[in-house]
This record gives C-alpha cells, structure tokens and sequence, in this order.
C-alpha cells in the first residue's frame, strides 16, 4: 500500500517541468561545484566529478548538498510523522514506535514487544536467507570483505525504516518510508514506490518468514518538491 502526495496543482507543475529542463540542460555542461568544493574541503582528487544539474544539487548523491538534503527530509517526515501521531482516534490500538537516530533493525529487536513477535535467532535465520539474494553494494564491498561469512546477517541488523507502528492487539506491524524526490517526470511517485519496497524487501519478508501469526506491511509516503 501507498500514499502518495504531491505538492502543488498540475498546471503549476507543468510550468515548473519546463523551467527545470531548461534549468538542467544548462546546468549539464559543467561539473558539479557542489560536489568540487566538498572535495576539495576533504582534500581529495577532483577528477571525474559528475555533472552539475538540477536534480543532483537536490539530492543525497550530490557530496555538497547530502547533509542538508538529508536534513530537510528528516524535519519533513518528522513533521508528518507527528502529524499523524496526533490525528490518532482515542480508542486507537496503534502505537507509533519513536525512531531516533539510533534506530536500526538491532535496536528494534531489542525492545520487549518487538522480541515477542519473534526471536533474533529466527529472524536472523531468515534475514540470512534474503540479504544473500541481495547484491553487495560499491560502497558495501570493504564491509563484506573483512568478514565475509557475518556481512548478511550484520547488514540485515542494520538496516533502518523511517518509522514503524505496531498493532498488537491485531498483531499488524507497518513499515513506514518516506521518500522526497523531485516530480520533474511523470512516474516519480511510482518509481519511489518501487525504490522504497525494493531497500526493505529483506525486512518485510524475513519477518513474515519468521513470525506467521503475524502481518506485517510496508506504508511508503512519497513527496515532490
Ligand atoms: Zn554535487
């Protein structure tokens, strides 16, 4: 399941896609100054910069702009995760998990009513089963070769939602993301989509592998800007 907002009217929209191509055919003859000023802050090469365009300077690839990207989309869903924490009907058995920074699948299954879903020996079982299926990332690659044999596993615990509310009474577990993205094309909401199940795939099906009783679904919240 889905809910998916965009902001603003479509004739605005339409009128904002315009301005951004030409903004990013602009933009794409020089290398990212963003990115050039963040390296050359850390004191490293230079060379092979990606090009500057719109959609990079607003988003987390870019090495100048992640931090505060990263930034807006914490004080976003914040913003939305209290929200809907508020609107919350009296006699509502849901309750909202609160995600700090240190969140992660380890420190959730840490917490009482997280364990009585299912053990970490189950889950972790399961989990094993999944990550292997998963391709070791670049970035992934110096992580996997110091110790080969627990990479799936340890990447598994440490994987991280955006939030997660918990029904016990009815024994529902719901994953919760929240994607910001540009909606300069067409199909941004269900590419976001498709991205934000495919980064939890392992998650969602370890627990249901691991916890039958249980039901658990992912909620993704994809926004434009
Ligand atoms: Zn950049």
């Amino acid at each position: 399941m889905a809910v998916k907002e965009t902001i603003g009217d479509g004739g605005g929209r339409k009128y904002a896609n315009s301005q951004f191509s030409d903004l990013n055919r602009k933009m794409q003859s020089a290398e990212c100054r963003q990115c050039r000023i963040a390296r050359e802050a850390r004191g490293e090469s230079t060379d092979g910069l990606a090009d500057e365009t719109h959609g990079r300077i607003n988003s987390a690839g870019c090495e100048g702009m992640a931090t505060t990207v990263t930034a807006a989309h914490h004080s976003i869903w914040r913003h939305l995760h209290d929200s809907m924490h508020a609107a919350q009907k009296p006699n509502s058995m849901l309750k909202f998990v609160t995600l700090d920074k240190e969140s992660n699948m380890s420190t959730l299954w840490r917490r009482e009513h997280f364990l009585r879903i299912c053990s970490k020996e189950q889950l972790a079982e399961k989990a094993q089963d999944i990550e292997v299926t998963i391709k070791v990332k670049k970035s992934q690659e110096a992580w996997y070769n110091l110790d080969p044999g627990s990479f799936f596993v340890n990447r598994f615990w440490s994987r991280r939602q955006d939030g997660v509310a918990i029904n016990v009474a009815l024994k529902i577990v719901y994953i919760l993301e929240f994607k910001r993205s540009t909606d300069r094309d067409e199909g941004f909401l269900e590419v976001k989509d498709a991205e934000a199940n495919e980064q939890h795939k392992s998650i969602i099906g370890a627990l249901q592998a691991a916890a039958l009783e249980w039901e658990f679904e992912q909620i993704n919240f994809v926004v434009g800007k």
